[in-house]
């Protein structure tokens, strides 16, 4: 397991390097740094979680996630979900995460809006966008988006909260391109003021995410070191 130390170092190089791309490209809102914990042990996010003010870890599997949960139940934490969205895992999805951030077609938003139980608040959702047009990618085509705005924000257990993507590392267009699409679905959304997340950059691109104007981070290996 990683130094401790080195954790809460490693987070501090993080959040500088983030607020260094902000100030380069004269950005004044603030970037949101999600965890990514996913094959890291329950014990790392414990450290980081009390003893920096890291409070959003990003899961990938659903089993993996619920045990950490369990694990971490005296801690206010809050769960992202940011692997790939299986139609029979959505009730653990719905019923155990604040966010998930790969929703690529209505079935799954439904089953998720459906799913919430009532005593929590609507699920956040994004919608994950595959901007490179790889048929074989997770996500909707951009030529979809505009369909699923409309449909998925008027669910009542989902919160639409904006875009999510994971471009191929050669296709340097695609933070900008998915940062055009964000803005123009805006007026598509039932609740505007809801579309406020573009979840875009991860830990060898962050800088280059946050200049095209990313709203969250997700960052594992800078964090927490290799995955076990
Ligand atoms: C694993 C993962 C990350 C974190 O990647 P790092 O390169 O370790 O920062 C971010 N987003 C998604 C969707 C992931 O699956």
């Amino acid at each position: 397991m990683i130094n401790e130390t080195t954790l809460v170092q490693h987070y501090a190089a993080v959040r500088q390097r983030i607020q260094a791309a902000l100030e380069q490209n004269g950005r004044l809102e603030h970037v949101q740094l999600l965890a990514v914990s996913k094959r890291q042990s329950a014990e790392a996010i414990r450290y980081l979680a009390t003893h920096t003010p890291q409070r959003e870890f990003g899961e990938n599997y659903g089993q993996e996630a619920l045990e950490k949960m369990s694990q971490l139940g005296d801690l206010d934490l809050i769960w992202h979900f940011i692997g790939h969205v299986q139609r029979n895992k959505t009730r653990i999805l719905a019923e155990h995460f604040d966010w998930v951030h790969g929703v690529d077609r209505l079935m799954i938003a439904q089953r998720l809006s459906e799913q919430r139980p009532p005593h929590l608040p609507p699920l956040n959702v994004c919608i994950q966008v595959n901007i490179d047009n790889e048929p074989t990618k997770d996500g909707c085509q951009p030529n979809e988006l505009a369909e699923l705005v409309t449909h998925i924000s008027p669910l009542p257990g989902v919160c639409l909260r904006g875009l999510m993507v994971i471009p191929a590392p050669e296709n340097t267009a695609a933070f900008s391109q998915t940062a055009d699409l964000f803005q123009e679905m805006r007026a598509l959304h039932q609740q505007p003021s809801h579309w406020d997340t573009l979840s875009m950059g991860m830990s060898n691109d962050l800088e280059a995410a946050v200049a095209a104007g990313a709203t969250l981070v997700r960052v594992g290996t800078a964090l927490f070191g290799e995955r076990l």
